[in-house]
């Protein structure tokens, strides 16, 4: 492994590690190959209550900060692990604790952070807007004591693997709300009930192995006391778990670009080619250098982005800042590193065409690259609006 200097969080790395020891490059790849759910390393995480690092004492969790649950996130991807199959877990119970009513936490914390319920999914993106959420489509209107929903989602993740999902439909028009960002609502959905009465789930089949769907609402009703928080509050309440989510992402990113590093570190020193190995030429070593000083810049950024977020500060821009920059750095060293294994970069069983395609996913979900640029230049610089 290459030389990562000590930080106060080095007691949560180790036994994270030696958690995640236990799951090898081949369960990974063979769950990979399989188009499988990790389910064994994410009842372990969960039994060893690394998946409820966020959840309060009160309601059964650690009562960790983001700086800790985001290197419990960087660790299981620096072992080979994605966090994909689990990082729902982490963010989306925010949204529960910030928003919901002490019934409501009382109900779903502790029995999410035992690890009876998996809380993994959230239902927002829709095929026809993308990432113009407040166009969104999927109504829920108000029947008496329930909440009637029809509409359509895509790309909603891990919901075969979840028991409940937050998701988020319209409950006033667009055309009758003042501002477009009024007039939506969060619900907690329980999808094995959901799935007898008015939910229909179609697997997407994708590059990563990333369990993620299509999901068909047709008159599914949603009890009121399902509601989180304000009606009509939702795309607000959402937003103000972003930050969270891609903090954690920026921290799995960053994990990734520490494997890669390790492994086209340990590779270039070892494979002779002309006689000599291919790290002492120096068209190999600066692509390595160069993606390793991103990867650490990154780290600051996503540190930087942690400690505002736990102190209760504004960290809207550095924590895009540092989903990019961490993406961008795993990408880079994801480069390097299928590039320097040469052929072998390319066989299964270097984990590293795997890897590849886990990281490269980041630039992409939760948000992308342009609109984090957008982000920056609206929300930091002071630039007009373009949307
Ligand atoms: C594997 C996977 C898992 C996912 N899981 C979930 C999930 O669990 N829940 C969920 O709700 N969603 C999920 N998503 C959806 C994800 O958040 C979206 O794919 C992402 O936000 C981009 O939205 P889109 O695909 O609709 O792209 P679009 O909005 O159609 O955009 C396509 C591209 O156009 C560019 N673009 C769009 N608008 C602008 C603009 N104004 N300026 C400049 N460039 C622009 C961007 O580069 C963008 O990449 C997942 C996606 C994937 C692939």
């Amino acid at each position: 492994m290459i030389k990562t200097a000590p930080d106060q969080y080095q007691e949560i790395r180790d036994a994270v590690r030696a958690l995640c020891t236990q799951y090898p490059d081949e369960y990974h790849r063979r769950i990979d190959e399989q188009r499988g759910y990790p389910e064994a390393f994410v009842d372990a995480l969960t039994k060893a209550g690394w998946m409820a690092a966020l959840i309060p004492q009160e309601y059964g969790g650690s009562g960790l900060g983001l700086c800790e649950a985001s290197v419990i996130m960087e660790e299981i991807n620096r072992s080979g692990g994605n966090s994909g199959a689990c990082h729902g877990q982490m963010y989306n119970m925010g949204t529960l604790l910030r928003h919901g009513s002490k019934a409501q936490k009382e109900h779903y914390l502790p029995r999410i952070a035992s690890g009876e319920w998996r809380l993994q999914s959230m239902g927002v993106t829709e095929p026809t807007t993308g990432t113009d959420t407040t166009k969104i489509k999927t109504t829920a209107v108000k029947k008496g004591d329930r909440y009637v929903v029809n509409g359509q989602k895509v790309w909603i993740s891990r919901v075969q693997h979840s028991d409940w999902m937050i998701l988020l439909a319209r409950t006033t028009p667009l055309a009758e709300v003042e501002k477009k960002s009024e007039g939506m609502s969060i619900f907690m959905v329980d999808l094995r009930q959901a799935e007898q009465s008015g939910m229909t789930v179609r697997p997407i089949p994708n590059m990563v192995n990333h369990e993620t769907n299509e999901l068909f609402f047709e008159n599914l009703e949603i009890p009121e006391e399902n509601l989180i928080g304000e009606e009509g509050r939702g795309f607000k309440y959402i937003l103000d778990g972003l930050n969270a989510e891609r903090t954690l992402i920026a921290a799995e990113c960053i994990g990734d670009g520490y494997w890669f590093l390790d492994r086209v570190t340990k590779y270039v020193n070892e494979r002779i080619v002309f006689g000599r190995p291919i790290g002492q030429n120096q068209g190999v070593q600066f692509p390595i250098a160069d993606a390793y000083i991103e990867v650490e810049a990154a780290n600051l950024m996503r540190y930087k982005a942690c400690e505002l977020f736990d102190a209760g500060q504004p960290c809207g821009a550095e924590a895009n800042m540092a989903k990019y920059l961490a993406a961008k750095a795993s990408w880079e060293a994801a480069n390097a590193c299928i590039q320097f294994h040469g052929g072998f970069g390319f066989a299964n069983e270097y984990d590293v065409e795997r890897k590849f395609r886990e990281t490269r996913l980041y630039q992409v979900a939760p948000i992308s690259t342009n609109l984090i640029y957008s982000y920056v230049a609206e929300h930091v610089l002071g630039m007009p609006r373009s949307f």
